[in-house]
């Protein structure tokens, strides 16, 4: 895990593996299947990395043959998973395979056109939050950070957790900026902090739509074209 120029921010370069799936996920030959699998992977290790920075404790545990010491990583009970839709779907698939207490709550969130990017978040549902909590926003991509400033303090509305900690594939560096402005407290785990964005929004050299690639292209409907209609 390596600390990056903002404090609370953690990429993880140093893993060849992570990099690995990294580098499928960026293939633009990666079909949706071997997408959604490789983000699934990623959760699931960023999920045991985290846990390096939980809070444990010492147990007495009786083997068959004696009684000695264990380990109980306490704050993996007390989670709470954001997923922001569409693309953290696999991603929290993943990351709750090793936080398997965790409540899990849903927020649509997208992006408008450039070059605004106004966010629309139409749906909206955060289970119990504790002050033991920590709680997990699952993002792929963070990009601008628009989206992710609007779910943070959406979900601040909802109470004060232990930790607030973003979870993603990729940053750049101007979302991270923004969201460390107006966040200073949250944390934000990604694979690999990215180069920029263009001028649409995308990370550079990015992955693409992680959406897309993770569940295809959406229909978009034609100006006044009602569904189904001639
Ligand atoms: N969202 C994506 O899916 N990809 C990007 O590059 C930026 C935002």
């Amino acid at each position: 895990m390596k600390a990056e120029r903002w404090d609370g921010v953690y990429s993880f370069e140093d893993s060849p593996f992570l990099m690995e799936i990294l580098t499928e996920l960026r293939d633009e030959r990666t079909g949706p299947i071997a997408f959604r699998k490789g983000l699934v992977k990623l959760g699931r290790y960023m999920a045991y990395e985290l846990t390096k920075t939980m809070d444990v404790e010492k147990v007495r545990v009786k083997t068959p043959l004696e009684e000695t010491e264990g380990l109980l990583v306490k704050d993996r009970r007390n989670i709470v998973i954001i997923t922001v839709l569409r693309a953290a779907i696999p991603l929290m698939e993943g990351l709750i395979k090793v936080l398997e207490h965790a409540r899990v709550g849903i927020v649509s969130a997208s992006r408008g056109k450039a070059p605004k990017f106004e966010i629309e978040m139409n749906y909206v549902r955060i289970p119990e939050m504790r002050s033991e909590d920590t709680v997990i926003v699952a993002d792929p991509m963070i990009a601008t950070g628009s989206t992710l400033i609007k779910v943070l303090n959406e979900i601040k509305r909802y109470g004060k957790p232990k930790r607030l900690v973003v979870v993603g594939v990729l940053a750049a560096p101007e979302g991270i900026e923004r969201i460390k402005k107006e966040h200073p407290e949250v944390e934000i785990f990604v694979a690999k902090v990215d180069r920029g964005l263009n001028d649409k929004g995308y990370i550079l050299p990015g992955l693409g739509d992680a959406g897309d690639r993770a569940f295809g292209k959406p229909l978009e409907l034609m100006k006044n074209e009602a569904p189904g209609g001639i």
